[in-house]
């Protein structure tokens, strides 16, 4: 059997994986590229792998870079099945069709700037629309966690809490090889312990081989409490001044934890009572999706649950989903605490706020989560003085604050604490590290090594391993 590593190998986003076994080829994760428009377009186009040759696929979790070219499968010949868990498939309905919109407009934007000579090439289709994601879902069964199914001939899988984002899973697949069974544990992304939300990441039992992320393997997070006290800091000091708080943030998971924190905050007075308004109908969606899932919530949660009613809902707090809502909200200049997507900045209703809200220094914009090389959310965490939006070029004059505490990622401690646990159950074979930059994936590397770990890879796409 052979592991092919199509995606999101010394990089961060794309994660796909091709499980190729004696007797069935399994993808694991069928995620967008995300990167420079064209660029992404084109490489997205392009699947790496025949979905007609595809017996099933076992997604980890929701999020565009792991699901967000399923879409693509079906008109392309994939007959198979798509396994994940219960969250995971109530996700994926509104957040692809999130995605065919997003498709759908930059195809639109790219095309006018073809046409007005600006960009090069032939005018683009969009990767998928509606249907495609509808015909998709037909395909996909959800499998509760902790229970073994048969995903193909000789390939069965089980679900175990990823503590990422809602339905996020680390995947444990058992492969028959003739007589033996080879254990292959992916990771998806690793959650952090001690989120509010959702319950810890589990350990699994053993692999042969482990398909670990390295997003942060060269960081240690700060802890998520001291995230509350450093938040409430941001938001005391920007309104003091006059100004506006505005957090990106990917709809999913994030704008749930920041809610959560900003209502605990309000109730108790570290913050002033300002209005805090989520300015993403995609995030109102998913907060829907939320509530239809307590099965994943975690023991704190079910016990704030008890005591102040939904953890999504406080009297400051505003769902705003009209156009003309979120532009009358742009143009307002009175202190209050926005939330909207895109999370890395490169689309979405953001846009519009920090067109607005850059060039003013009294403003704050707060990251909250991993911003790709070449998106402007980079650019704002690099502090660069000019940022492009809209295409135009505008000062930034506004503060950037990076939280990195709430991240949805484990940090350096906490994979290598995935891998000593694992090591303590039942051991661990060889790892290929994914989903992470060289520079991390090194550090990360050493440190695993140190706790006497060995055959550690991180293969480059195209890459494949032979077990
Ligand atoms: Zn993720």
């Amino acid at each position: 059997m052979r592991v092919r590593f199509l995606g999101a190998a010394q990089t961060v986003t794309g994660s796909m994986h091709l499980l190729e076994a004696p007797r069935a080829t399994v993808l694991l994760d069928c995620g967008l590229f995300q990167g420079p428009r064209r660029e992404t377009f084109d490489r997205n186009r392009n699947l790496p792998f025949d979905p007609r040759t595809l017996d099933a696929v076992v997604l980890s979790h929701a999020h565009i870079d792991h699901s967000g070219a399923l879409p693509m499968l079906p008109s392309r010949g994939f007959h198979g099945t798509i396994f994940c868990t219960p969250a995971t498939r109530d996700l994926c309905a509104v957040m692809l069709e999130d995605a065919a919109m997003v498709q759908e407009a930059d195809a639109r934007f790219l095309n006018k700037q073809i046409e007005r000579g600006l960009l090069h090439g032939d005018p683009i289709e969009p990767l998928y629309g509606d249907n495609d994601v509808i015909n998709m879902l037909e395909t996909m069964i959800a499998v509760p966690y902790h229970r073994w199914f048969e995903v193909a001939h000789g390939v069965r899988a089980r679900f175990l809490d990823a503590g990422h984002v809602l339905g996020s899973a680390i995947v444990e697949l058992d492969v028959r090889d003739g007589a033996t069974t080879k254990r292959v544990v992916f990771s998806g992304d690793v959650g952090r312990r001690s989120m509010p939300i959702l319950r810890d990441p589990e350990i699994p039992e053993r692999a042969d081989l482990l398909l670990m992320e390295s997003t942060y393997g060269d960081r240690v997070h700060p802890a998520r409490q001291e995230m509350d006290a450093a938040l409430a800091d941001v938001v005391r000091r920007t309104v003091e001044r006059g100004g506006k708080v505005i957090v990106p943030t990917f709809a999913l998971e994030r704008a749930q934890e920041i809610i959560l924190s900003l209502k605990s905050l309000t109730l108790s007075g570290a913050i002033p009572t300002v209005p805090v308004i989520v300015d993403s109908p995609l995030a109102v969606k998913i907060t829907e999706v939320f509530r239809m899932h307590p099965d994943c919530y975690d023991e704190e949660l079910h016990r704030r649950l008890r005591a102040d009613g939904s953890p999504f809902d406080f009297d400051s707090l505003r769902y705003v989903a009209s156009p003309d809502e979120s532009k009358r909200i742009s143009a307002d200049r009175s202190p209050m605490v926005i939330l909207a997507g895109s999370g890395m900045c490169e689309s979405g209703r953001v846009l519009h706020h920090l067109r607005v809200a850059v060039e003013e220094t009294e403003n704050t914009v707060v990251i909250v989560g991993f911003q790709a090389p070449h998106t402007l959310g980079r650019r704002l965490v690099e502090k660069r003085t000019k940022v492009r939006i809209f295409g135009v070029e505008r000062d930034r004059r506004c503060d950037v604050v990076v939280l990195n505490g709430f991240s949805a990622h484990a940090g350096q401690d906490e994979l290598v604490g995935l891998v000593r646990g694992m090591r303590e159950k039942g051991g661990v074979g060889r790892i290929a590290l994914v989903h992470g930059e060289p520079g991390p994936q090194r550090v990360l590397s050493q440190k695993l090594a140190a706790i006497g770990q060995e055959d550690i890879l991180a293969p480059e796409r195209g890459d494949a391993l032979e077990l």
